[in-house]
């Protein structure tokens, strides 16, 4: 017959597998206790059993050969049901067991006798036993010895337990042991200094418990110097009271901490910390110590307040740049001031001047003049009365352009524009030079417009023929005996104003290509290598004839080949109603 489940069958197996025994080696101390039991009751068999779920194993057995047996054939799983030790006298005389395989068939058993392994908690583990193939009694020694002897069996579980639950916290320990090595170590090789106080708040403040080595470098004060020392000591009294307070306001209300403060090396020179610290609470939460983390910040501070010094001396030697540009544009603006009214009053002095030499000069040419038709001079006076003339007409013509130039300088110029008509003008200015040409052949082309008289420019016609004159004039001067100057014009500003173009050809010397540009500049007779061909001049000409040109919104300009001549050119727009496209040439 099968026992019964014990009530508390599901605590039981529990219990029994907090044990960890199942299913292990055998043990000498337990293989004795099996012994001894087998000795005392005289019997062959003895065993250990555990009654697991659906099957009794054997921690320790005598005379038996088996391991494990199914539970419902186990005479032990009836015995955890009893308190006190189970005997059956005669197993085939007991209804529970008479059709036992055990019984029936081998090992034949006839005597069993059980004590339950009761453990602390109550729980009935399994039984020592003993069994014998012969009916049988056991006296209330040997019950007593088997009891005492179970009592031993729970004990050395119990001390297994124990056992290895020692061997576990140890390995913990171990283990814990490793981590706090670990962490010893990188708290030590920190980079950062790591300081470790006590909780207590009150006045002087938390003492120093733990100082890394990066700590100890970066104060120059050695960990012992620094144990039970409080931090405030090291705390200059540059860093700002209000860090201070904040630090104590958050350690007091348990979070943690960040700010920079200044603090003094060993030997009092002042450094700059960034400053992290963070309460460390023991499992119950409370408050044990704080940890402050700490980086010197000295040489980030240095090269900020650098940068700070750079930037205001930046910003004063941009200001001082400033006020220099201010004053250099205002000395600027002034001497620009001085030489307009410099060149102003010049203009004016030379107007004036030129006004003044002018007049005695025309009454020193009108009696000269009389003399010159006075028959009666020698003919000594009368060269002296020609050279007289000569020079002084030269003077005139100089006194005059220099009183064009300088009007023209000023503004001062008087120019009244209208249309032009060109045929006229240059036919009128070709007869007024023609006369000086006299071993020169001088030509003007004739082409359809300038007859049909459709050729106007818009200019101031007496300024139009001084420019042509000059130009036609220097073409005759600076000409070879027997050359020719050819004066043409063409209709030209192929893009913007639609303009005509006069051109003065000669087949002089020609203007070397460097000193084109000097042309026409005041008083630029280019040089004395010219001195073969060296004819009266002022050197004014082209500079006054340029300036009237633009004066008279047109453009003037020169090209010329040494040893074949050049052409002197002048554009001026056509008049409006007159604007063609025809080329005059
Ligand atoms: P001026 O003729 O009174 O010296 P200009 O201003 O008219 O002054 O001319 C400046 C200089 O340019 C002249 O002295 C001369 O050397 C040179 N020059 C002007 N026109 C010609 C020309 N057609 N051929 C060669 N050289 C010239």
């Amino acid at each position: 017959m099968t026992a019964p489940i014990p009530p508390n069958e599901t605590t039981r197996l529990e219990a029994l597998h907090r044990y960890d025994i199942l299913d292990t080696e055998p043990e000498e101390q337990l293989n004795d206790i099996a012994l001894l039991a087998s000795r005392i009751c005289d019997t062959p068999i003895s065993a250990i059993s555990l009654i697991d779920a659906d099957r009794q194993w054997f921690k320790a057995t005598v005379g038996l050969a088996a391991s494990e047996t199914p539970r419902e054939i186990a005479f032990c799983a009836h015995a955890i049901l009893h308190t006190e030790v189970m005997v059956v006298e005669d197993a085939r005389a007991d209804q529970r067991f008479a059709s036992n395989p055990f019984v029936t068939g081998a090992p034949e058993v006839r005597f069993y006798a059980g004590a339950p392994l009761i453990t602390p908690s109550g729980h009935a583990l399994g039984t020592l036993c003993v069994i014998d193939a012969k009916p049988r009694t056991l006296s209330q020694e040997q019950q007593e010895a088997l009891r005492a002897l179970s009592r031993q069996v729970v004990a050395q579980f119990e001390l297994r337990r124990s056992l290895a639950e020692a061997r576990r916290t140890v390995k913990q320990l171990e283990r814990a042991e490793e981590r706090l090595r670990l962490l010893g170590s990188a708290v030590e090789q920190a980079y950062e200094g790591i300081l470790i106080t006590d909780a207590d708040l009150d006045q002087p403040g938390p003492r120093i418990v733990f100082a890394n080595t990066a700590y100890t470098k970066m104060t120059g004060y050695s960990a012992e110097e620094c144990l039970g020392k409080t931090p405030r000591i090291l705390q200059g009294p540059a860093t700002d009271r209000s860090v201070l307070r904040r630090l104590r306001e958050n350690l007091s209300a348990g979070e943690s901490f960040a700010g920079e403060v200044i603090n003094y090396r060993k030997d009092g020179r002042e450094f700059f910390l960034e400053w992290q610290v963070a309460p460390i609470r023991d499992a119950a939460g409370k408050i044990t110590h704080f940890v402050a983390a700490q980086r010197d910040i000295t040489p980030r501070k240095q090269a900020e307040a650098e940068l700070m010094e750079s930037r205001e001396a930046l910003r004063v030697l941009n200001a001082e740049l400033e006020s220099r540009v201010e004053r250099r544009t205002a000395a600027l603006h002034a001497a620009t001031l001085d030489a307009e009214e410099a060149n102003r009053a010049k203009s004016e002095f030379l107007s004036r001047t030129s006004h003044e030499l002018r007049t005695p000069m025309n009454a020193i040419l009108g009696f000269a003049q009389v003399l010159e038709l006075d028959e009666t001079l020698g003919a000594e006076p009368q060269e002296s009365v020609q050279q007289i003339l000569g020079a002084g007409h030269h003077l005139l013509k100089l006194i005059e352009e220099v009183l064009d130039i300088s009007s023209a300088e000023s503004g001062a110029l008087p120019l009244a524009v209208e249309p032009v008509s060109l045929p006229a003008l240059l036919v009128e200015v070709l007869n007024l030079a023609r006369p000086a040409a006299t071993s020169l052949q001088i030509s003007l082309n004739e082409a359809p417009p300038l007859s049909c008289a459709c050729g106007e420019v818009l200019a101031d016609r007496q300024r139009l023929k001084q420019v042509l004159l000059n130009l036609l004039s220097n073409a005759i001067k600076y000409n070879r005996p027997g050359g020719s100057v050819r004066l043409a014009c063409a209709a030209a500003g192929t893009t913007g104003l639609p303009m005509w173009r006069c051109a003065v050809e000669d087949t002089g010397p020609g203007i070397p290509r460097e000193k084109l540009g000097r042309l026409f500049t005041p008083f630029d007779r280019l040089g004395a290598e010219r001195s073969r061909l060296e004819v009266t001049g002022t050197g004014l000409g082209l500079a006054l004839t340029k300036r009237m040109v633009e004066l008279m919104g047109g453009r003037i300009g020169v090209e010329s080949v040494p040893g074949e001549g050049s052409t002197f050119w002048v554009e001026l727009p056509m008049a409006q109603e007159h604007r063609a496209s025809t080329r005059v040439e």
